[in-house]
């Protein structure tokens, strides 16, 4: 019997390559030049033609996303979300309407389904003039490319059996002020919806920048291609005086939520064999920028953002022109014949394994903390149990107050406290929970308690 149970454990193929291998290159080309189609995606654009502007594409993405639901056996559901904007708002001025199109995969398990996963990308673009809402903007990699890892991502899921629900989110509106995330993560939150973890897609088709080949003419340095940036905060937004005081006296300001998810995404990208590496920044977003996943955390959901490397700002928010190099004539602006396939694939082959290696694990435990009543050479945590039935122990993480990532580790199994005979004084903690398929929670950062 236990023979039988060992050789079927073995034949089963891991449900994260499953789906992984499901992601097409081909698709995604597919996807980001449809959506180019629409001539521009202006949030302010027309929204009476059937075939151009941004009402015409999120109803395309709508029948995107039902095909691929129609692979889930009843458990994905699609719809239009509007927002009614009012006006004097700063970049609608007039007010109007905000659409996103949003995709839910339903979870499969009781006491984890409450728990939700987002990807998100904005389908939303603009043109040198963020006001212009009747000038072509194709915004192929701003960001056709973060709504086509939204879409190939819910294609490549759909027949995944996630335990916690899963949310693909086409967002509009960023442009104009990251409207559409901040008023569906507001929405949210008034609802007491359990957002636990975001992956933003922004602008995430292009790694090449000024190398791109098509304007040097000869294949850039492959390396440049070989991973993507995943940005996170370190402090939380609007944090409370004592949230504040907390962090100061435990040194916690590179362990927020948000920085624990991207660590998260780090290990999974080093656990499953994937083209595209995560590339981790600890600061929010690139320098004074911002995106979609700002929203969520000002909402107070942990979110991080995920890029390409090297930006050409000459092909970002510009109109399209005609310029020549080296005596040819090149077509430019945010253009899809700059978005490399492969490599969104490949973007999107990360988020794949991220976002259901984040479903499939059990919460992570709560009130983790360091007992504190007397002064001790060695270090003893305490942790609640996570509440679900398939959750098989507990594991304390530590790393140097210097190291980005957690190094060191050691198995509490079904345990709720495990003594460490090291001091703590030079190290960080961290409890993460795991179940029986051996998936595991991201890290929940100890706090201190006098016990
Ligand atoms: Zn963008």
């Amino acid at each position: 019997m236990v023979y039988m149970l060992l050789a079927a454990a073995l034949l089963a193929t891991d449900p994260i390559d499953d789906a992984v291998s499901r992601v097409s290159a081909r698709r995604c080309r597919e996807t980001v030049d449809h959506l180019v189609s629409f001539g521009t995606r202006h949030t302010l654009s027309d929204r009476t033609s059937p075939t151009r502007g941004v009402l015409a594409a999120a109803n395309w993405i709508k029948g995107e996303l039902e095909a691929a639901a129609a692979g889930s056996g009843g458990r994905m559901s699609v719809s239009i979300e509007e927002f009614g904007v009012p006006p004097g708002t700063v970049r609608m001025p007039k007010g109007g309407t905000i659409t996103n199109v949003v995709a839910i995969l339903e979870g499969s398990a009781p006491g984890a389904k409450e728990r939700r996963y987002y990807l998100v990308g904005h389908f939303d673009s603009m043109c040198a003039d963020v006001m212009n809402p009747d000038a072509d903007a194709p915004g192929a990699n701003d960001d056709a490319s973060g709504t086509t890892v939204v879409m190939e991502g819910a294609r490549a899921l759909a027949a995944s059996h996630p335990e916690a629900t899963i949310v693909f989110l086409c967002t509009s509106g960023e442009e104009q002020g990251l409207l559409g995330a901040k008023l569906h993560a507001e929405k949210a939150r008034a609802a007491g919806v359990k957002i636990l973890g975001v992956l933003n897609n922004d602008i995430v088709g292009d790694p090449w920048g000024t190398m791109h080949p098509l304007l040097t003419g000869k294949p850039a340095p492959a390396e440049m291609g070989s991973y993507v940036r995943v940005f996170s905060e370190g402090v939380p937004r609007n944090p409370s005086a004592e949230q504040l005081a907390q962090i100061r006296s435990l040194a916690g300001e590179m362990d927020s939520p948000s920085r624990q998810l991207a660590r998260f995404v780090n290990e999974v990208g080093t656990r499953h064999n994937l083209t595209i590496k995560p590339k981790l920044v600890f600061r929010l977003d690139r320098f004074l920028r911002g995106g979609d996943h700002t929203a969520f955390l000002e909402a107070g959901y942990p979110a991080v953002r995920f890029s390409s490397p090297n930006e050409d700002y000459a092909r970002q928010h510009q109109n399209v022109s005609e310029i020549e190099v080296n005596g040819r004539k090149i077509r430019m602006g945010d253009l899809p014949e700059f978005v490399d396939a492969e490599y969104l694939a490949g973007v999107t082959r990360l988020n794949v394994a991220a976002v259901l290696a984040l479903a499939d694990a059990p919460s992570a435990p709560s009130n983790v903390r360091l007992v504190t009543a007397k002064l001790t050479t060695d270090a003893t945590l305490r942790w609640e149990a996570s509440p679900e039935a398939d959750t098989a122990g507990y594991e304390v993480v530590w790393r140097d107050t210097t190291s980005p990532v957690w190094t060191g580790v050691r198995d509490a199994a079904n345990a709720t406290t495990l003594t460490l005979p090291f001091s703590k004084d030079d190290v960080f903690f961290g409890v993460r929970s795991y179940d029986r398929d051996g998936n595991r929670s991201p890290v929940v950062f100890a706090g201190a308690a006098k016990e």
